[in-house]
Parts: C-alpha cells; structure tokens; sequence
C-alpha cells in the first residue's frame, strides 16, 4: 500500500499496537490483510480465491492445495507465537536504536538467546526491499573499517578484525542528509569501489569523493566526479578530515550504535545484516509514525521467502544448541480493544472467493 494511514493500517502508538494485537489470532489476521489485501491468492498456482478452512488455513479453488497465511513467509513453521514475533517487529522498528537479542529475550521473557538472535536476524534479512532505488542527487562516498567486535571485550583473542565497508550518503542543500547505503567491500580497489557506487548510486548523480585512485573513472560511468583532495584542502589550511562529513557523521553514528546498542558482540560474519537494519532504521528517521516503520517491516516479512535457521549461520562456528521454543507468557493485558472497522477484520468477515 502505497499510502497506509496512521489508526486505520497500522498502530500509531504502543497502546494501539497492545489493543489491535492481543491474540496469536489477530496478529494472523493482520498478515493475512498485509499478504493478500484483496483476498487469497493461491502462492502454488496463483489462482485468486478460495476457502477458509477452520485450522486458519486456505484451501485454493483453483489447484485444490491448503495453504496457510504463514507459509513461505518469514514466518513460516514458526514455533515462536506470532504476538512474540510481533511484539519484536515492534521493538526493532520503534525503537531508536532497535533492540539487541539480548534485550529481546529478557523483555519477552524467550526461553533462548539464540531463538531471540535467530528472530532478529530472520527480520534483518528481509530489509533490504527487491528492487529499491539507488541514491541520487549529491552524494559522498568514502570507505571505513567497522567492527561490530570490540577487540578489548573479547580478551584480547583475535575477534574483532575490522571490516572494510563502503558508505554512501545523499547530500542535501543548504544542508542536512537524505538516505545513506553501507556494505562491505572485499578490497579499495578500482574495481571494489566502482561496483559499490553502482550498485547504489543512480548514475546521472553528482559522487563527491576523495582523490584515492579507487574512485579514478567514475566520470566514464556516467557520474559527475567531484573529487576533494586531502592535499589541497591541508593547503587551504582546512580540515582534511571534514572533506566528507555526511559519510563521517554516518560512519560514527554506526560506529557508536555497534558498540552500544550491541554491546560491540557482532561477528563480522553478520556484519553486513547489522548495518542493513541501521541503514533501513535511518533511512526511516523522518517517518511521520514509527509505527508505519512497524508497517514497512512486515510488510517486507509477508513478502520474502522463508530463511532457515542454517542460512543464518554465516560464520566459521556453528551453534550446536537448537532454537527452544519460547515461554507463552509475558504480556501485559490490553487497556482497550480494538475497534471493529479495521480493514482486515473486514476481509475476514466474508471469505473470499
Ligand atoms: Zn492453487
């Protein structure tokens, strides 16, 4: 949905988010609304229209296959009660700084770090939207090292290596930033540095750089090149450091929010999802509502496909303890119920087909 309202498709508030949400059963009935606005739509055959069954399933008129609003979502065989799930969604989309598993599995009372850690990741992996647009307008491009490991909180073993990453950040006149990209690089070469611009800067666009030979040849791709050179701002009697500050200033708050929020306890395996979630949290910071972020995030969920739980064991060790399904306990009781007219209340009054 192009233009969701505030109180009507999402909550604007957490007493709101409390009231629409105080069942696994209408959490189910808010994806089966986000999934299929205008009724069931078979994911087997694509055929429109079928039957409710009473296991909160569908049955397809067309190929006859029993579907439920869960399956080959981000949600899919789930064990972990959908109000758990959204009650995360909320937290990582509302909150300032999002939420570290740690914090997650405390405040939901979840009976496992690495169920809570397995959550938030599965929700990290669907942040970066198919097909979303690359920056535009002015933009400045520099590369960092990040580490999401302190290496003083790991004793000193060789955690921690630092990873070099790629920032990106629109640039607004007088001042002030728009959106911002971060991934990280394999090298600072030429042919690292020109992949990185491409894939998230549209061409046309003004690249201001500094003069490292990496960015040598943007001009040929169909950008304006602005290069600033250290050398020549030093002579200037200028700070070199502050040639690009919109990257700076990103680079820090990541930075900063790596070390805090997370407490510096990100591998550099899983690197590149932490700073998608900072990236998507940013790029939003200016939404009228955080609960429309609430809304973008499951609206992502709804859309992409199942994760395993091996698929998010990226690094060199892997987890020998599986997921324990969480406690069924820890909600506070709503003050209010929600009111009757919401859109998918509506869509499942009459079963579609
Ligand atoms: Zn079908």
């Amino acid at each position: 949905m192009d233009h969701p309202r505030g109180g009507v498709h999402y909550p604007r508030s957490v007493g709101e988010f409390q009231a629409w949400f105080p069942s696994d059963a209408d959490c189910l009935d808010y994806l089966e609304w986000l999934r299929w606005p205008a009724g069931f739509v078979c994911p087997d055959c694509g055929h429109g229209g079928g039957w409710r069954l009473g296991d909160d399933r569908f049955r397809c008129r067309g190929c006859g296959e029993r579907r439920s609003v869960t399956a080959g979502t981000i949600f899919d065989r789930t064990r972990t009660p959908l109000k758990v799930w959204f009650t995360a969604c909320w937290l990582l989309a509302t909150g300032k700084d999002g939420i570290s598993a740690l914090s997650l599995k405390r405040v939901l009372e979840i009976g496992s770090y690495q169920t809570a850690w397995a959550m938030l990741h599965r929700l990290r992996s669907v942040l970066v939207r198919p097909g979303r647009e690359r920056l535009a307008g002015t933009v400045e491009v520099d590369e960092t090292y990040i580490s999401g490991a302190e290496p003083e909180l790991r004793g000193g073993r060789a955690m921690g290596t630092k990873v070099l990453t790629g920032i990106a950040v629109e640039v607004r006149e007088p001042k002030g930033f728009g959106r911002c990209r971060m991934a990280p690089l394999v090298d600072a070469s030429g042919t690292s540095l020109h992949g990185f611009v491409t894939d998230h800067v549209e061409p046309g666009a003004t690249v201001i750089t500094d003069g490292w030979q990496g960015y040598h040849g943007l001009a040929k791709l169909g950008y304006v090149h602005d290069r600033r050179s250290q050398r020549a701002a030093r002579a200037r009697g200028d700070d070199a450091g502050e040639l690009l500050p919109a990257v700076h200033h990103v680079a820090s708050l990541a930075k900063r929010w790596l070390l805090g929020t997370h407490q510096g306890s990100v591998d550099d395996a899983h690197l590149t999802s932490y700073l998608n979630e900072f990236v998507f949290r940013f790029n939003r910071r200016r939404s009228r509502s955080r609960g429309m972020v609430f809304y973008r995030l499951l609206e992502l969920a709804v859309a992409h496909d199942p994760v395993r739980y091996h698929e998010l064991i990226v690094s060199r060790r892997p987890r020998a303890v599986p997921p324990v399904p969480p406690l069924r306990r820890g909600h506070p009781t709503s003050l209010e119920r929600p009111p009757a007219n919401r859109p998918w209340r509506m869509s499942q009054a009459s079963p579609s087909g």
